[in-house]
């Protein structure tokens, strides 16, 4: 993805810590800001676990920088800007390359690739992304399950989490379903839903657990059944197949 070093030391300049920058990006992306519909200062602060008063702050200085990164406006909340946007998609790039890397290559644990990659994606030069991505075959999904976004910028056909996914944790009765992809931020949750044999495009049969607010589940062909606490289904994301 193009953006030169002669960029990022501008960015560097006006807008401070490129890392702490391409995390509002981030955040702003995730919360639907890349679309039509603007992102509040409370969502967005909440997000990011900072009060709102200092993301009014780093927005205001994003918004006012000569090429604005994002759109802010009082009242209405904020957007990316197509530089932001271009931007985030790049930061998103490089973290799910980073997890596949680590993932595959360096055997990291499930449980540690986010927090290794949350540190390494601000600072990967292109050179070192395009020899990533040679070396894993340009992946489009990541261990988690989500899509890695093109070297052009875009999300990738089909893109995951898909849009008909939703959470185990919304699941009503029983069914089959494809697990879709699970969240990476909680390194305690990946690790209860790895030892369940929960890993992106396997089956899962899913019903409602008979002793808790939680779920039994199988997966593949196992006759295993284990049981998930609500809390961690809310990391699941599953699409139902037909019965
Ligand atoms: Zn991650």
């Amino acid at each position: 993805m193009e953006t030169g070093d002669h960029n990022m030391a501008a960015r560097r300049r006006t807008n401070g810590n490129t890392e702490s920058v391409d995390n509002y990006l981030k955040a702003i992306l995730y919360l639907g800001g890349a679309e039509e519909s603007r992102v509040t200062i409370k969502a967005l602060a909440g997000r990011l676990s900072v009060a709102p008063a200092s993301v009014t702050n780093m927005l205001q200085k994003l918004a006012g920088s000569p090429a604005p990164l994002v759109e802010y406006e009082r009242h209405r909340g904020v957007r990316l800007s197509s530089a932001g946007k271009r931007r985030a998609l790049e930061v998103v790039r490089h973290h799910r390359l980073i997890e596949t890397f680590l993932y595959q290559v360096l055997d990291y644990p499930i449980e540690e690739l986010h927090e290794e990659a949350e540190r390494l994606e601000h600072f990967i030069s292109e050179r070192f992304e395009q020899r990533i991505a040679a070396k894993l075959g340009n992946p489009r999904i990541d261990p988690h399950g989500h899509s890695i976004p093109t070297m052009e910028g875009e999300m990738p056909e089909g893109e995951r989490p898909a849009r008909e996914s939703i959470l185990l944790a919304d699941v009503v009765g029983d069914g089959t379903f494809v697990i879709d992809s699970i969240s990476d931020r909680d390194a305690h949750s990946l690790r209860s839903i790895e030892a369940c044999g929960i890993t992106p495009g396997a089956r899962l049969r899913v019903r409602k657990s008979a002793s808790s607010e939680g779920y039994s589940v199988r997966t593949g062909r196992s006759s295993k059944v284990f049981d998930l606490s609500r809390e961690v289904a809310r990391d699941v994301r599953v699409v139902r197949l037909p019965k």
